[in-house]
């Protein structure tokens, strides 16, 4: 078999449906977020303002963690030394479990390496705990949690995306002595929808199913210390398993669950995502330890990252470009196919300086490729006008209908 031949025909399907995947080398500043360095094919370099970071809050800059890094490393060297089993278990995994249980009112919290693998690794063993267990998984859950409930090998069903009568449907008709599980988001990164998480976690109680729920695009910018969604909804206690990461708004890296005690300590013992592998090392746990405590107690920059989204959208709304209506802070303008997606965002990069990556199928559905923007407090009035400037002619250049998305 001509093996190299079989990987460039993979390759050259993905080039074909206009879904090669290029990443922009970024170099980014102390002190300049969200500008950074852009390194061009030739080597030259350039500025840019980056408009699709998820660190959505510029957590990834702010002197107080970077501070904490530094002393970290001082004090206690570069690795964890091991799996938490082995050796690899610092004060600060505790301390940041502790703080991340307190922030979601919950006994127990567990880390792990990322959100990635906080969800494949608790969602996969869920039924070796519960025999018999029954997933109800969110058509649009992220893939993290896909793997997960499929890894499981269990009995699932997909409910439509925030479809409450399909799950009660679903769950109605399961056997009612079985063990259930409803797996859900808060805010859906693509689209920025967002659950109706008390309703779902009623939905739930009432067929006696547990819940489990991914506030990776929440944790830190929702809810009055930054408990997410389930905290601004008042409803953290009605929820079994909340699911985060360090990585976007906490601007660190690294993911956790927070639940019950017990739920907690099985995990614990039994995941091998969670087991098996090198423990985050102390300037990433002492980096997140003080993001957390330091959004905690500064809700002003949840306001002002409110504020700035929904600037931005009114400011696409008003030049008549197709933004997403939702009700979060994730800015989706909808184009519709995947080379006039690539090719805007390309431009963009190329020509005015704006950094944003193209969303393309299988992220997304196919016919529904769109540029997410994701504005920080740190996006000035200035940056979002040239944005949009920038947009607007390159709209035009493209021939791309306004407000209906797809190319004419
Ligand atoms: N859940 C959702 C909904 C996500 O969008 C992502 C990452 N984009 C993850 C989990 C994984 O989180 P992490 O990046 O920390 O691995």
């Amino acid at each position: 078999m001509d093996y190299k031949a079989a990987f460039s025909d993979a390759v050259a399907q993905i080039r074909n449906e206009g879904r090669y995947r290029v990443f922009a080398d970024l170099k980014r500043h102390r002190g300049a977020f969200p500008r950074a360095t852009w390194t061009r094919a030739d080597g030259g370099e350039s500025e840019v303002v980056v408009w699709c970071s998820n660190d959505y809050l510029g957590q990834g800059q702010n002197p107080i963690v970077l501070d904490a890094m530094h002393q970290a490393i001082d004090e206690h060297g570069s690795g964890s030394g091991g799996t938490r089993n082995i050796s690899g278990t610092n004060h600060h995994h505790v301390e940041l479990e502790a703080e991340l249980a307190d922030l979601h009112g919950k006994e127990g919290a567990l880390l792990f390496t990322s959100g990635y693998v906080s969800n494949e690794a608790t969602l996969s063993v869920l039924q070796k705990i519960l025999p018999g267990l029954i997933i109800f998984s969110d058509a649009q859950n992220h893939a993290s949690m896909i793997a997960g409930i499929r890894n499981g090998g269990g009995p699932r069903h997909i409910f439509r995306h925030n479809d409450l009568a399909h799950l009660e449907a679903l769950l109605a008709a399961a056997p009612a002595d079985a063990p259930k599980l409803v797996a859900f988001e808060s805010v859906y990164s693509m689209d920025g929808d967002i659950a109706d998480v008390g309703a779902t976690a009623a939905l739930a109680k009432k067929y006696g199913a547990m819940t489990y729920l991914d506030e990776v695009h929440a944790v830190g910018m929702y809810g009055p210390r930054g408990g997410g969604v389930a905290e601004r909804d008042g409803v953290m206690d009605q929820i079994d398993i909340i699911e985060g990461t360090l990585g976007k708004a906490f601007g660190v890296m690294g993911g956790y669950i927070t639940g019950d005690a017990e739920v907690i300590d099985a995990v614990r013992l039994m995941a091998s995502g969670f087991i098996f592998t090198t423990s985050l090392p102390p300037a990433l746990t002492a980096g997140a330890l003080a993001s957390v405590k330091w959004l905690k107690q500064h809700p002003e920059v949840r306001d002002a990252h409110q504020e700035r989204a929904a600037t931005l959208k009114k400011m696409f709304q008003d030049a008549g470009l197709p933004v997403m209506e939702n009700d979060s802070h994730i800015v989706p303008v909808l184009v519709g196919d995947p080379v006039h997606t690539k090719l805007i965002s390309d431009m963009l990069l190329a020509d005015h300086g704006v950094y944003v990556q193209p969303i393309n199928y299988p992220t997304v559905p196919r016919g529904t490729e769109r540029l997410r923007f994701t504005p920080t407090p740190f996006h000035t009035d200035d940056m979002m006008r040239k944005l949009v400037g920038a947009m607007e002619k390159l709209w035009a250049h493209c021939n791309v209908a306004r407000m209906g998305g797809h190319a004419a």
